[in-house]
């Protein structure tokens, strides 16, 4: 049974009198541990996808199953659940907080799951230890490098064992070498039987992925390994 399930699903944009299918009748399937490259030209439905996988947006019509869960009916609340417990976010942005520090950014998932304090610092300062950074822990994110504030990111969508791990232009912002670094991690993470969707623009960075999907215009047009 595959971890990620997409079936017929469509999303549908209204402006004014024109419709726009920014998702065209998308089916997909993904099993755990795949490392997926996603790409395609602006605006052919890559960020649409991610955020209706990432259960961050609902489609119009259609079935998503995640797990074998189905995604489609479920409610904000489920839906904020899911995220929190079984998905991993890694942003162009980073998206860290600027006041906490880097430890307490790592912290922040973990803050509904009835772990002690004690234990979420515990299982933060693990995962950023696992991602190199056990030396700039008590950091802000102003006071590290892109690439040290992308680990903080990937560190923070992994401290709750997410069953996937989605990652929009993750090293859009950071110089080549830095990349290699940073995809250096992802690869690792794969090779630790994590599942992978990375959206990205260039080759290069698609080239760590065994499986790469084309989109345009809202649809598949290409799906090769
Ligand atoms: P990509 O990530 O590949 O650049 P998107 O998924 O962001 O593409 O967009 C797909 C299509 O949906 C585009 O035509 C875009 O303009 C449209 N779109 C995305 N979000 C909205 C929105 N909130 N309202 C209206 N149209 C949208
Ligand atoms: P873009 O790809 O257009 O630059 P981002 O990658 O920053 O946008 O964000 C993609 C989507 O995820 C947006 O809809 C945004 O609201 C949402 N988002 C951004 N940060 C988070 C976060 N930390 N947790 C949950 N959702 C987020």
């Amino acid at each position: 049974k595959p971890l990620i399930l997409l079936e017929n699903l469509n999303k549908i944009y209204q402006t004014g009198e024109e419709r726009i299918f920014a998702l065209n009748g998308l089916n997909l399937s993904i099993e755990e541990g795949e490392f997926v490259a996603i790409m395609g030209p602006s605006g052919s439905g890559k960020s649409t996808m991610m955020n209706v996988i990432g259960c961050l947006d609902q489609p119009t019509e259609g079935h998503y199953y995640l797990n074998n869960q189905p995604i489609a009916k479920a409610s904000d609340d489920e839906l904020a659940a899911i995220r929190n417990k079984k998905i991993g976010f890694v942003f162009q942005s980073f998206n860290l907080l600027p006041k906490l520090s880097a430890l307490e950014n790592v912290e922040l998932p973990m803050l509904y799951s009835g772990l002690s304090r004690q234990e979420r610092r515990e299982k933060a300062a693990e995962a950023l230890e696992k991602v190199g950074l056990a030396h700039r822990m008590q950091n802000r994110p102003t006071e590290l490098s892109g690439g040290q504030q992308q680990r903080v990111s990937i560190a923070r969508a992994l401290v709750n064992d997410p069953l996937l791990l989605l990652a929009d232009e993750p090293t859009g912002a950071l110089d080549s070498r830095t990349t290699v670094e940073i995809m250096e991690i992802f690869q690792s993470l794969h090779e630790q039987g994590k599942t992978i969707l990375v959206v990205t623009h260039e080759a290069e960075i698609a080239e760590y992925a065994q499986r790469l999907i084309l989109f345009r215009d809202g649809e598949i047009v290409e799906d090769k390994r």
